[in-house]
């Protein structure tokens, strides 16, 4: 097997700035990706909106030029593509990694293609590959999707929004916008705080005037072919119905922590172990960086703020090992 001082798991923003402090530091390192090059930000909604400015999501000191104030995830794609060009990155795309097991001094990492030997490891792997799912009856019908992309296949149809954060918000004004008939089905009692100040009005004044329909202190109880059922503080409410876009949030891959050995909070949290100066996890030179480190508390942590990840598990990595 392939041997590196750093195996980086998850080629995202984060993933990719640890591979750039390991090169600078002068450390042979590789990142393994399961998908493509920045995989969750490519199966973002098309449209999508980046609620930072450029600057906060530059890496590797590459500056990220956009048009907008706000840059769009096709800016982000073609950005990040070619800071691992800039970089000349080693990243090996659609490798999914499988397993890491401590072997004496090293960690043996087996992908769906290969296996490799680091001394370090960096677990890198975000949050946006498992969906929460509503828990009901017809979820699983084709009809349901937990990931919105293009507004133009719901035109004219009947839409109803899960949900009432900016993943839901964005997908209700998107999908309204192009002619769909948009239902919004949210479990408070309005709009969720976080939602980005622009959408926010916007939002509010479509269900205001009644363009948008929405049920709040509401949720699913059932979804069927051609309706969905709404339990609603005035009982169940039946509503015809063709699309279901489920935008209820993700969870990290905290069972594949688990099954690497890394210890999580008893709590519903479920935050790994690690340090926050180093951000070594209990088990010797094995790293977390970027939102995975946050556990179930998926908003604590995003690109800007985790950036800084990179430089100090590089920096650890060079001061010595704990071994
Ligand atoms: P990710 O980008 O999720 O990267 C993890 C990578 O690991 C993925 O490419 C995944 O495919 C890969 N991976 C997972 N498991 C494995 C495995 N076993 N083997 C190999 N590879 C694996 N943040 C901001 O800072 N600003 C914003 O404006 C912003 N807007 C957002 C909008 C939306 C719709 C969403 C969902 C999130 C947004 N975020 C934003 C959060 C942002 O997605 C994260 O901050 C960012 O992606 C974190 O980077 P990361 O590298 O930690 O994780």
């Amino acid at each position: 097997s392939a041997k590196y001082e750093v195996v980086i798991i998850g080629g995202g923003p984060i993933g990719l700035a640890c591979g750039i402090e390991a090169q600078k530091a002068g450390l042979s390192y590789v990142i393994l990706e399961k998908g493509c090059l920045v995989n969750s930000l490519y199966n973002y909604p098309a449209n999508m909106t980046f609620f930072s400015t450029s600057e906060r999501l530059e890496i590797g000191d590459v500056p990220f030029v956009s048009n907008n104030a706000k840059p769009t995830r096709s800016e982000a794609l073609e950005y990040y593509r070619r800071v691992a060009i800039h970089r000349k990155l080693n990243v090996k795309l659609f490798e999914e990694v499988l397993e890491v097991v401590k072997a004496d001094e090293v960690y043996q990492i087996k992908t769906k293609k290969h296996n490799y030997e680091g001394k370090h490891v960096v677990i890198a792997s975000g949050f946006y590959d498992i969906p929460h799912m509503l828990g009901v009856k017809g979820e699983h019908l084709p009809k349901v999707t937990h990931y919105y992309k293009d507004p133009h296949f719901y035109a004219f149809q009947k839409v109803l929004v899960v949900g009432a954060n900016n993943s839901a918000v964005d997908a209700a004004l998107e999908t309204w916008r192009k002619g769909a008939e948009v239902t919004m089905v949210i479990r408070g009692e309005g709009v969720g705080e976080r939602v980005k100040y622009w959408a926010k009005p916007d939002i509010e004044n479509r269900i205001k005037e009644g363009s948008i329909k929405a049920y709040f202190n509401s949720e699913i109880a059932e979804i069927t072919e051609d309706t969905v059922v709404i339990k609603t503080p005035e009982g169940l409410v039946s509503v015809e119905n063709d699309w279901v876009i489920s935008m209820t949030g993700y969870q990290p891959n905290l069972g594949f922590l688990k099954k690497v050995g890394i210890n999580l909070s008893a709590d519903e949290i479920m935050k790994p172990q690690y340090d926050e100066t180093s951000m070594e996890t209990n088990l010797p030179n094995v790293y977390l960086a970027g939102v995975i480190c946050g556990g179930m508390n998926t908003h604590s942590l995003f690109i800007e703020n985790s950036r800084v990840h990179a430089e100090r598990i590089i920096t650890k990595i060079c001061r010595g090992t704990s071994f």
